[in-house]
């Protein structure tokens, strides 16, 4: 897949076996909610938020984003941060989690997860089945297509 280039490229021989590596993988929704609120690679990752102030919300997105993480479909930097009531963006999320503050983690999308919004926009919108197997191929080239050493 990708023709000479990726053939002697690191970064596509590496993409395209994370590529094959999501045979299998159930991405539930969750995590296709945290996928799609994580901002596209290169830009200032957003706030994880999970969906309700509830601790089985907040578990499942912790879930989420762990398997996000292993899939390599986001990319979480190391830096939180703490809000409180008084922020200017999120003081409502504090509100809503009923808590005094939140630790916020951040997500952007790797170049593979944006990859999958791409090729599987229209089952990520609509709760449908992703059948890897059958888009492997297109999936792939996406993924290569953004290969910065190209
Ligand atoms: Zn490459």
């Amino acid at each position: 897949m990708g023709g000479e280039h990726a053939e002697r490229c690191a970064w596509c021989q590496a993409h395209d076996r994370e590529v094959v590596g999501l045979l299998g993988k159930r991405l539930g929704k969750h995590a296709r909610r945290v996928l799609l609120d994580a901002t596209p690679p290169g830009e200032i990752p957003s706030p994880i938020l999970p969906d309700g102030p509830s601790q089985p919300s907040q578990t499942a997105t912790r879930r989420a984003v762990a398997a996000l993480r292993e899939a390599k479909l986001i990319w979480v930097p190391e830096e939180k941060e703490r809000i409180d009531r008084t922020h200017a963006n999120l003081a409502e999320l504090v509100t809503v989690l009923n808590r005094q503050y939140a630790v916020l983690r951040f997500a952007s999308r790797t170049d593979l997860g944006e990859a999958v919004v791409q090729v599987f926009a229209a089952e990520l919108a609509c709760g449908g089945r992703l059948r890897w197997g059958i888009k492997l191929e297109e999936l792939a080239a996406a993924t290569l297509a953004r290969c910065p050493y190209r």
